[in-house]
């Protein structure tokens, strides 16, 4: 029997669809689990396909099932599984062997395992893949970190498993070490913001308008034809029309409001901060999954402070105003979107990888669980102004929220006047607000700064004096 191309460890959601696709795809792949009954179920079921898959039960069998030199998916849970996992496997590799981990890890996880490895004579690549289990089986978006070399010698196996957008496949190499993880992070951040947008808007329909969840499942419905055509939105609609078999209500009404989170929208937000790159959206989409994760306090606290008085929003023009819902909710995306572009650059100077702008919205337009026509237009936006500063100041996106910031500013003040919690989609106006105003008032902060420890200060005549005349008493 032949040797296998690829060999892929971890046989869990993720990695079983994704050792499924290689395989559909031509590739002979071997696969291993450190519960064997795993592999030994996955081999049993994967029917057609078991000519292309070598089950292996130890990882000496794995190992040299592979063809030198030998790309290893690591495809298990995130974290000391990972280190435990390619310590197991080190003994057993040779020079040139690559490990690629496709988990979700964090980058500066990445960035370690890949410098251990620098003289070893291994390899290692950071890969982030999107798309969750369906992406995994039919075509994944797939995000590259490592050496180009080393991506060189997957990219043929990854390009045949990859999404395709027309037919331009959804994978890239783009930039060495944890470059691939980061971005991927960055595209949950976007995600988390993204989807806390949605929920927002479904607020505002649920509980400002009262209509039902099958109603406001029609709305997306439509709004699925137009400019915010993507898969968040499609699965929106899908699921505030899906019925609960067990009742046979909606099922989103017997959802309990509190959201689960792993971890890649906080580092988002952590990395953001440590390089001072505003992502207020992505801030306020985590720390609204983090409040709704306190369902009793906030029970308690309805009970104690009682909800605003006041009930159903009266809008003259109801159309009008599903209207503005719809442009609110593009223009506020845009802000999520500039902001995790901005995160991004500033990393790629931070940690010299040279990140593509327009490759990666290129490989986020399929796949991914943020693929959607609106990243077409990020990718046009980033070919044509590569080195804009922000996309919002890019040509295209400048018009985009010219027209449609004054229906986030209607959205945001009716539910604020509504007592709805908007904090992703005013983020996203306080955002334009701020980045878009020459004079701020910081000048306020500056004068107190040095009120109170001297800090100092510039001038806007740019004279040559840096404190304020506060006296003598400075407190420390
Ligand atoms: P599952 O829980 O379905 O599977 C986990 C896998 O990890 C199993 O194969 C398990 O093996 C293995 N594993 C756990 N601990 C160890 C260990 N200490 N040593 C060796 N193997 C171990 O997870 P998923 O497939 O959902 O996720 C895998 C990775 O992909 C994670 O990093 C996840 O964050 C990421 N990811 C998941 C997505 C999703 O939508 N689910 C989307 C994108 C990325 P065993 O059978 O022996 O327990």
């Amino acid at each position: 029997m032949s040797q296998a191309e690829i060999g892929l460890i971890g046989l869990g959601v993720m990695g079983s669809n994704l050792a499924l696709n290689i395989a559909e795809k031509g590739n002979r792949i071997a696969v291993f689990n450190r519960t064997v009954d795993a592999t030994r179920k996955f081999y049993a079921e994967a029917g057609a396909l078991k000519d292309q898959i070598v089950p292996c039960e130890t990882i000496e069998e794995f190992v040299a099932a592979i063809r030198p030199p030998r790309p290893i998916i690591i495809m298990i849970k995130a974290g000391d599984p990972v280190d435990q996992q390619m310590e197991a496997l080190k003994p057993h590799l040779a020079k040139g062997d690559i490990m690629i981990d496709a988990g979700n890890a964090n980058f500066r996880d990445t960035m370690r395992r890949f410098d251990a490895l620098k003289d070893s004579g291994l390899t290692f690549i950071g890969m982030g893949v999107s798309g969750g289990e369906e992406g995994a089986r039919h075509g994944p978006s797939i995000m590259v970190g490592g050496t180009e070399e080393s991506y060189r010698r997957v990219e043929k196996v990854l390009t045949s498993i990859a999404a395709k957008y027309d037919s331009d496949p959804c994978v890239a190499w783009l930039g060495e070490n944890g470059a691939g993880h980061f971005v991927k992070t960055i595209h949950n951040g976007i995600e988390y913001a993204d989807m806390q947008m949605i929920a927002e808007i479904y607020g505002i329909l649920r509980d400002g308008l009262k209509m039902t969840a099958q109603e406001i499942g029609e709305v997306f419905g439509a709004w699925n034809k137009g400019r915010l055509n993507s898969y968040l939105i499609e699965i929106t609609e899908k699921v505030l029309k899906a019925a609960d078999p067990l009742t046979g209500k909606p099922i989103v009404d017997m959802i309990l409001d509190k959201a689960g989170q792993k971890g890649t929208g906080k580092w988002s937000v952590i990395e953001a901060q440590n390089m001072g790159v505003p992502a207020t959206a992505i801030e306020a989409a985590v720390a609204a999954r983090s409040i709704s994760s306190a369902k009793e306090e906030r029970e308690a606290a309805e009970k104690v402070l009682g909800l605003p008085p006041v009930g159903e929003i009266k809008v003259a023009d109801r159309d009008g105003f599903i209207k503005d819902l719809e442009n609110a909710l593009l223009a506020a995306k845009i802000g999520a979107y500039a902001q995790g572009f901005a995160v991004m650059a500033a990393a790629s100077k931070e940690f010299g990888w040279n990140l593509p702008m327009p490759t990666i919205a290129k490989i986020w337009r399929a796949g991914c669980i943020i693929r959607s026509q609106f990243l077409d237009e990020i990718t046009t936006a980033f070919t044509k102004a590569p080195d804009a500063a922000n996309l919002i100041v890019t040509p295209a996106f400048a018009a985009m929220v010219k027209e449609s910031d004054g229906a986030l500013r209607r959205v945001v003040s009716t539910a604020v006047l509504g007592g709805l919690p908007v904090p992703a989609l005013a983020s996203a106006l306080g955002y334009f607000d701020s980045y878009r105003r020459g004079r701020g008032t910081a000048n306020v902060i500056q004068a107190q700064r040095d009120f109170f420890g001297a800090h100092g200060f510039d001038r806007v005549d740019g004279a040559d004096s840096h404190h304020g005349p506060w006296g003598s008493g400075l407190n420390a």
